[in-house]
């Protein structure tokens, strides 16, 4: 059951048909393939920005696909309590579990198509993993965790947590109802999705059916990236071939294409893409570990106030629970 999924798709609002005339489509200037690696205590994950430009990725910083992966029992994975700074990240579930707490008192298990949005801001401590029931079952797990950047004005934001479920994402449909698209967070043709974002972006997860075209207006002040979660097709109006755990950016336009092949394999009904972009914000990075500053200089600080305590620390429950500190992994 990937994420939220409807019986009849034709009952869903329809975004416009793009205008073949007027319309400006971007191309797909650059195709990479995300390397696999492991994250946590030894999750598989694949690093979908790996050798693409910050610059290019702007506002975004960083984007993690979990699996997909099917556990044995006892084999599934998370990570330790560790701290953020700077930045906002961005947990969506497609199959499985995983369990959210932090510092600031926010948390809770999301589900198919579930997202947990957190605004690390000025400081906070967290931890995500399997709950027990999964890890002693085994099954499938799939999501990803993408990291919004903050401009240097919210850098130090107050942290926030937002629990949106599955029920509250936007659902829509291409105009000829071939593709499913679900509006996580920002807007799409006018339909706004629940996220709540400082960073003003657009995150879609779409599931085109084999075939199908999926043609999105898109912001032209926003970039543009689609990563390929499952299956094959063509990105960018030039019909560019891409399959599962690619990335491609986008050059200027106002419309973003990605179509499904006619034939997939057997085990992905469709193709399954994330699309996503943002208003760069167009300052200096300065990422090390689980902080994304402006300057090294604040990086150093980040870490001081981390070994100082001053991020946040771990709720007594948990620390009892676990006998444990914070350290270790970064995300
Ligand atoms: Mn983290």
């Amino acid at each position: 059951m990937p994420a939220v999924t409807v019986e009849d798709i034709l009952v869903l609002p329809r975004i416009p048909g793009t205008d073949p005339v007027a319309a400006r489509p971007r191309r797909a200037v650059s195709l990479t393939t995300a390397p696999r690696g492991f994250e946590g205590e030894g999750f598989p994950v694949r690093r979908a920005f790996a050798g693409v430009d910050l610059a290019a990725l702007d506002p975004f910083i960083h984007l993690d696909q979990m699996g997909e992966v099917e556990y044995s029992p006892g084999e599934a994975k998370g990570t330790a309590w560790h701290p953020h700074r700077g930045f906002e990240t961005v947990t969506y579930i497609i199959d499985g579990e995983f369990q959210h707490s932090d510092s600031n008192g926010g948390g809770g298990l999301i589900t198919n198509g579930d997202t947990q949005w957190m605004t690390a801001g000025a400081g906070i401590l967290h931890i995500e993993v399997p709950p027990e029931r999964l890890v002693a079952s085994g099954g499938l797990f799939h999501g990803f965790q993408l990291w919004v950047n903050l401009p240097r004005a919210l850098k130090f934001a107050p942290p926030r947590y937002q629990d949106i479920r599955a029920g509250n994402v936007a659902l829509l449909s291409s105009p000829d109802g071939g593709a499913l698209i679900r509006v996580i967070a920002g807007e799409l043709a006018g339909h706004a999705g629940p996220g709540i974002t400082h960073t003003p972006i657009s995150l879609v997860h779409a599931t085109i059916g084999p075939g199908a075209t999926l043609d999105l207006p898109w912001q032209p002040d926003f970039n543009a990236l689609v990563y390929v979660l499952g299956g094959r097709g063509t990105v960018g109006a030039e019909q560019r071939p891409a399959v599962a755990g690619q990335l491609a950016v986008y050059g200027p336009g106002d419309s973003v294409t990605v179509a499904a092949s006619a034939s997939q394999d057997s085990r992905t009904p469709g193709m399954d893409v994330l699309v996503l972009g943002g208003r760069p914000i167009r300052e200096p990075v300065a990422a090390y570990g689980p902080f994304v500053m402006n300057t090294r200089q604040e990086l150093v600080q980040a870490f001081e106030d981390y070994q100082a305590g001053r991020l946040g620390s771990i709720p007594a429950a948990h620390a009892a629970v676990r006998g444990e500190l914070p350290g270790g992994t970064t995300r």
